[in-house]
């Protein structure tokens, strides 16, 4: 059974009932290159244990059965679910779940199915979950090695951003807190059924063991960072003196910033993450 051939794939879609829904962002991948590069680039072995969100008709499933230990897949679209079992009937290491990853109970599913063993994330995500997904993930403190995503290009140019850019925001900081990141590979329309309308990327996140930034408060330096980034046009003073998720005086913020000789008139986004944990540490010490 190879599903990343767009026939093959047709022909087992075309023995069920089911629709390609544009609302959950179903293209499914149709390049073997770019499954090949995922696998290869994940470091996924009989020891890893992954959870797959958005399974689809189970290309990709079907290729992390082959190599590791667990796979646990979520899937929102009831439609799809007598296709993965049928495709992946022959796989004792999976385990399907037929549910909304936004609304289900993330805690206890990861505590069932891994216990206190590490897991890796792989998903090709619906543009719209991607934020949520990869902050929740992190923020939670799940045991995580790493995540494997296919994004949609404009995400992962926003992750990669650097300071002061336009695409410089609070998911680039949310992400590199927690995790190193590389562009694995482009997956242009031509490489989904149907074609979406605009490019994707695979992109690795790698959480840090250690992370390299120490800040004394995480709660309070992700209010810093929401501040900023929610009114990114003012200056750093006026964002977070005027913050609706903080309170600080403006003379205070004032007297920090010459303390890190920065410019008072300074805007947040020209602020690396460094600098960021550095303004939260004194800010809320
Ligand atoms: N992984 C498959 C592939 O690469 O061919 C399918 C990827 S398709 C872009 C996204 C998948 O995520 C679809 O199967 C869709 O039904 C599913 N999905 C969308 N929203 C979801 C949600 N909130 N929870 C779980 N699955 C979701």
């Amino acid at each position: 059974m190879i599903l990343s051939n767009k026939s093959e794939l047709m022909n087992i879609l075309g023995g069920f009932d089911f629709k390609f829904s544009k609302t959950l962002g179903q293209n499914f991948l149709i390049d073997k290159n770019i499954l090949d590069k995922i696998i290869e680039k994940s470091n996924i072995n009989e020891n890893t244990n992954v959870l797959e969100i958005g399974p689809g008709a189970g290309t990709l499933t079907r290729e992390l059965c082959l190599w590791a230990k667990k796979v646990v897949a979520v899937e929102i679209d009831s439609s799809l679910v007598p296709v993965l079992n049928y495709v992946l009937n022959d796989f004792q290491n999976f385990t399907l779940i037929n549910d909304d990853i936004l609304k289900i109970n993330l805690k206890d599913l990861i505590k069932e199915k891994f216990g206190n063993e590490k897991f890796t994330v792989a998903a090709n995500l619906p543009y719209y979950i991607t934020t949520p997904i990869i902050m929740n993930f992190f923020e939670n403190d799940f045991n995580i090695d790493s995540m494997i995503l296919m994004v949609q290009k404009e995400v992962a140019d926003r992750i990669a951003a650097k300071p002061g850019t336009k695409d410089y925001g609070a998911l680039t900081v949310g992400t590199g807190f927690y995790a190193k990141s590389e562009i694995i590979c482009s997956a242009p329309p031509h490489c989904f059924f149907p074609q979406p309308k605009v490019s994707s990327v695979v992109i690795k996140l790698e959480k840090y063991e250690k992370p390299p930034y120490s800040v004394n408060d995480r709660e309070m330096f992700f209010k810093v960072v929401k501040s900023i980034f929610s009114q990114r046009r003012k200056t750093l003073v006026n964002s977070l003196s005027g913050s609706p998720f903080i309170s600080c005086d403006k003379n205070k913020i004032i007297e920090i910033l010459g303390q890190m000789g920065l410019d008072e008139k300074i805007r947040g986004e020209k602020l690396d993450i460094s600098q960021l944990a550095e303004l939260s540490n004194r800010l809320f010490d």
